[in-house]
């Protein structure tokens, strides 16, 4: 193989690459996540299932592209300005065994942004609590019943 075949095979490579493929689905329609813990937040706080818009990067490189945020931190990520979910490749997430507990997680954010006036760290902390993460900074419902939470989330309301 001639040097200029190399070279070109090498830029095909690098376009498909950084070409931007990432796919859009709509909650309920061409997803649907099956989590006892999602289910639960949606029937105690009286939340329909909405047609949440989720856009799956088409690989790591597109995911921190379209973010701006680096996927060793993030597996997604919910932009409040758009209303959409914004995560890592499926594959990658059913791989690690995250997909439905990610997804939930955002999704979680999208109610709270859209019906209370929960603060990120509160937003957080209701999430480390409903999904078990453990994480001591998100600490605010640490004593709380997971009853006295949803209470309190409701009386939050915007
Ligand atoms: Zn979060």
């Amino acid at each position: 193989m001639n040097k200029k075949k190399i070279i070109t095979i090498i830029m095909i490579i690098i376009l498909n690459i950084n070409i931007f493929s990432a796919k859009t689905y709509v909650l309920g329609e061409d997803i649907n996540i099956k989590y006892d813990k999602l289910n639960l937040f949606l029937k105690e706080l009286n939340y329909d299932l909405e047609k949440i818009l989720i856009v799956e990067a088409y690989n790591l490189d597109e995911f921190t592209k379209i973010t701006d945020k680096p996927y060793s931190y993030y597996s997604a990520f919910f932009i409040p300005e758009k209303n959409i979910i914004i995560t890592q490749p499926f594959r990658i997430l059913k791989e690690k065994n995250i997909y439905e507990i990610t997804l939930t997680h955002e999704i979680i954010h999208y109610y709270l942004t859209k019906y209370t006036i929960l603060n990120e760290f509160e937003q957080e902390s209701v999430i480390n609590k409903l999904l078990n993460l453990n994480i001591k900074k998100y600490n605010k419902f640490d004593k709380f019943t997971q009853k006295d939470m949803f209470i309190y989330i409701k009386n939050e309301r915007k």
